[in-house]
């Protein structure tokens, strides 16, 4: 982006604030032009036994490709009723929520399934990993119901793997690995089919600092060189501290929606 330099242009403001302008500014236009989510007077609505609950209560959100975002807010707040029904988990109660042009809620199961699929990454908390299986196997995992060549598998389990450092965990199963490890792991897998989106879930909550940071580099690393675009949802400083845009949810709705230039 061209306004990076620009604080060396000669004018005397001495403030910046110019500069962040126009980064907003392109970064707006380059999610406008390119949306992958739009979400439109999205209510979610929980059965319970003393009636109804609501979870979401009027979401307006669009995303474009490449977006490096999180849904920020205190537990309760909606945050991962929010990423279920991008990930097509679950769906609407009103309004709409449209993922890479289809329609989350005219979806039938199989359809829904498919666009996971073929389509997005999931990374949740607890990793999920198959505990009977190798590293090379929860990678390759995803890609058993895609129907590909051995050789052309075995390569896309490897990328994966080199992406995130792990080629000499290959035959580990995840009870010998760290944690960071681990959730290592579940990142690889949930790109190994190069998703056009990745959720991810409190992906920090069972890490420490040092391996919060770390897979937090990765994935930044890999929204730049693959233009894969991450949803987060966390209440993690740690994770908010790496966001470009920072959306924050109070009771199922959202109170600011923020560019950053970081
Ligand atoms: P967050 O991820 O921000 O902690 P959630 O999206 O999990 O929040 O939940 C938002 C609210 O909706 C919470 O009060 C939660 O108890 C409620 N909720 C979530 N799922 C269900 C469900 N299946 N049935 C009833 N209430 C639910
Ligand atoms: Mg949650």
């Amino acid at each position: 982006m061209g306004g990076l330099g620009g604080k060396n242009n000669g004018r005397k403001t001495g403030q910046g604030g110019k500069n962040e302008e126009e980064i907003t500014l392109n970064y707006k236009s380059i999610m406008e032009n390119t949306t992958l989510i739009s979400i439109e007077a999205l209510r979610k609505d929980f059965p319970t036994s003393g009636g109804s609950f609501t979870a979401l209560n009027g979401i307006d959100l669009k995303i474009g490709k490449a977006e490096f975002t999180g849904v920020v807010g205190p537990s309760g707040s909606g945050k991962t009723t929010l990423l279920n029904i991008i990930g097509s988990l679950d769906s609407p109660s009103e309004g709409k929520a449209v993922v890479l042009g289809q329609s989350i809620s005219d979806l039938n199961p199989k359809q829904a399934a498919l666009l996971r699929r073929s389509k997005l990454g999931f990374i949740f908390q607890s990793y999920n990993l198959l505990p009977v299986y190798t590293v090379f196997e929860n990678v390759e995992f995803p890609l058993l119901l895609l129907k590909l060549d051995d050789n052309h598998r075995r390569k896309m389990v490897m990328d994966s793997l080199e992406w995130l450092g792990l080629t000499d965990k290959v035959k580990s199963k995840p009870a010998q690995l760290s944690g960071g490890e681990c959730q290592r792991v579940a990142i690889a897998r949930a790109m190994v089919k190069k998703p056009e989106i990745v959720l991810a879930d409190e992906p920090t909550a069972n890490l420490d600092a040092a391996n919060s940071h770390n897979i937090l580099k990765t994935m930044v690393q890999l929204n730049k060189e693959l233009g894969t675009t991450f949803i987060f949802a966390t209440h993690d400083d740690k994770v908010i501290g790496y966001l470009k845009r920072k959306i924050s949810l109070v009771d199922g709705k959202v109170t600011t929606d923020e560019i950053r230039n970081n």
